[in-house]
């Protein structure tokens, strides 16, 4: 496991070279708020990561309910079970494995690793809206890559943590467009038009750093989102 710190964000990639899978905590005053779960066997690397930071987990905000973004949440809940479990009020859903569309949803079907229904034994805390604030951050609600996807806007800072609302890994890119070095987020995608509008909302934001679910942190993001966004 790889940490590298940008102020008040911890960013920690599993399998760095093979299939680099991101999470993150975020520093508040009373401790960390973890973003995303990574993969099934991460939760020792994530509390030894904490260890190391010497800092409490103080909440679980989850950007998404695929596998690997969510893979240690059971594991984590029981070595923390006080801490909170934050996920969108759609994505909830998901992460019972309910893959059913509204009827307001275009209908596209959800893809990428969705849990099988009753396997994820967490039932999330809080459910998340669009302009929820969870410590310092702001959930903006960047449907697209699945139907409840949520990005984290730390307001004290404008870094951005977008799950797979973009990819940097294998070049950098909205969800959905294929990068054929990394093709994995965008064929875990749902919906690529709605994943565009997101992509234009968060540039409304113009985000000091941009932070992934695969792949490296981005300064200064907001040339690169235009350019994805003529193709
Ligand atoms: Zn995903």
């Amino acid at each position: 496991m790889r940490m590298i710190k940008q102020g008040h964000l911890y960013q920690l990639t599993f399998l760095p070279s093979v299939f680099p899978v991101n999470c993150y905590f975020v520093e508040e005053e009373d401790g960390l708020t973890l973003i995303d779960a990574a993969l099934p066997n991460s939760a020792d690397g994530i509390a030894t990561a904490a260890r190391k930071v010497e800092k409490a987990i103080r909440r679980i905000v989850l950007t998404h309910a695929h596998s690997d973004h969510i893979g240690a949440l059971d594991k984590l809940k029981q070595m923390f079970p006080d801490v909170p479990v934050y996920i969108s009020r759609r994505d909830a859903r998901l992460l019972t494995g309910d893959r059913t569309l509204d009827a307001s949803e275009p209908g596209t079907p959800i893809r990428g690793g969705v849990p099988k229904p009753h396997t994820i034994k967490t039932t999330p805390d809080v459910l998340l809206d669009d302009g929820s604030r969870v410590g310092s951050l702001l959930a903006i609600w960047t449907p697209g890559h699945t139907p409840g996807s949520m990005s984290f806007l730390d307001t004290r800072t404008q870094f951005l943590i977008a799950g797979d609302a973009f990819q940097t890994r294998g070049g950098f890119a909205v969800t959905g467009q294929l990068r054929p070095l990394f093709p994995f987020p965008a064929m875990a995608t749902w919906n690529k038009e709605l994943g565009m509008e997101s992509a234009r909302k968060i540039r409304e934001y113009q985000p000091e750093l941009l932070a992934v679910g695969h792949g490296n942190m981005i300064a200064q993001p907001v040339e690169l989102i235009d350019r994805a966004l003529e193709l």
